[in-house]
């Protein structure tokens, strides 16, 4: 892969270089509230003393960056701020600072400088974030809304597959979830992206969905309508996510008593350093936690990985949804990704 981007600085024998990438995505996406076939993405790298650590920001257009936005903020960013070793507290302290928003870049620049820290300290990343890899929950495959016919062929194309997830929110939903009933068994995770929005229709959802083998839903009301999403989750039998709701560290606090749980993922966490933070803080209050990611290569989903182990359901499919992924599939074994002891991510070409 050929970096074509500016040399940002070479201070401190520090240098940032990034590549704007689009990711194909093998099918078109469709959720409740849009359809795509592509992501932009910016692949970083920072290089320090003969080491590379590896960056990644997925840009679904929902959450407002772009390849010119990702640009606009790399040009703020001054690499000698970096100073080895790494302070993540500090450096993201220092992101915020430069503008606010923009969670998916600051989050490409913390991954490369996570990967970077591990391969300079000969260690991997989750290991240097505690995690266990004997505590990897199994990854669930999206199937985003489509025909009966396309939906029974992605089904059959997840089958190394141990859940499922399905995206809901449209008339069809009982029809949908019926189809997949009729190929799999598996457990299956429902997202419906705010998509819901009668209360008591959506409580005979929630239980209806528990006969069909559903184990949580994510995002069932609007993200701002807190009452609505707290009275189904007092009353459903099913674990209840926020997830469009629950972006960055403070909104964690918010969500104890509307959620039974929440989705972190690092395009809205700002990176792995803060997921880290809204996982330590979640599992204090008591709620439970999905990890979860958006359209994203092996780069972005093995730094989640490398935090997977201390959340209680992975969402981890972004490359095997893809099909111009620039690195080598996360190693996948049943059904869970399999953490190596490569220094950093355990990134390869
Ligand atoms: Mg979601």
């Amino acid at each position: 892969m050929i970096f074509i981007a500016n040399i940002l600085a070479l201070i401190f024998n520090m240098t940032l270089t990034y590549l704007p990438f689009e990711l194909q995505l093998k099918h078109p996406f469709t959720i409740a509230k849009f359809s795509r076939t592509s992501t932009p993405l910016m692949l970083l790298k920072i290089e320090h003393e003969g080491y590379t650590g590896y960056g990644e920001a997925s840009m679904v257009p929902y959450m407002g960056e772009s390849h010119q936005t990702a640009i606009n903020f790399l040009k703020t960013v001054e690499v000698g701020q970096f100073r080895y070793p790494f302070n993540f507290e500090e450096i993201t302290a220092y992101l915020d600072s430069l503008a606010p928003g923009n969670p998916a870049i600051k989050a490409a620049v913390d991954i490369a400088l996570h990967d970077l820290d591990g391969k300079i300290r000969e260690q991997s990343c989750w290991k240097l974030l505690g995690s266990d890899p004997d505590l990897m929950p199994v990854t669930s495959l999206t199937i985003g809304i489509d025909t009966p016919e396309m939906i029974i062929k992605k089904v059959n194309e997840a089958e190394a597959c141990k859940v499922i997830k399905v995206k809901l929110g449209r008339d069809s939903d009982k029809e949908l979830i019926k189809t997949i009933r009729t190929v799999t068994s598996v457990p299956l995770y429902v997202d419906a992206n705010q998509g819901w929005t009668d209360l008591q229709q959506s409580l005979d959802m929630c239980y209806w969905l528990q006969e069909q083998g559903v184990q949580l839903i994510e995002q069932p009301m609007l993200k701002t309508d807190l009452d609505s999403n707290a009275w189904l989750t007092q009353r459903s039998p099913i674990p209840i996510i926020g997830d469009e709701a629950v972006q960055r560290l403070p909104d964690v606090e918010k969500a104890k008593g509307v959620y039974h749980g929440i989705n972190v993922k690092l395009m809205k966490s700002g990176g792995m350093y803060e997921a880290h933070q809204m996982i330590l803080k979640a599992k204090q209050l008591g709620l439970k936690i999905l990890i979860g990611c958006m359209s994203e290569t092996s780069c972005a989903t093995l730094a989640a990985a490398a935090l997977a182990p201390q959340c209680d359901w992975a969402d981890l499919d972004g490359p095997f949804l893809t099909t111009n992924n620039p690195f080598k599939m996360p190693v996948f074994k049943d059904g869970k990704y399999l953490l190596s002891d490569e220094p950093g991510l355990g990134l390869k070409q």
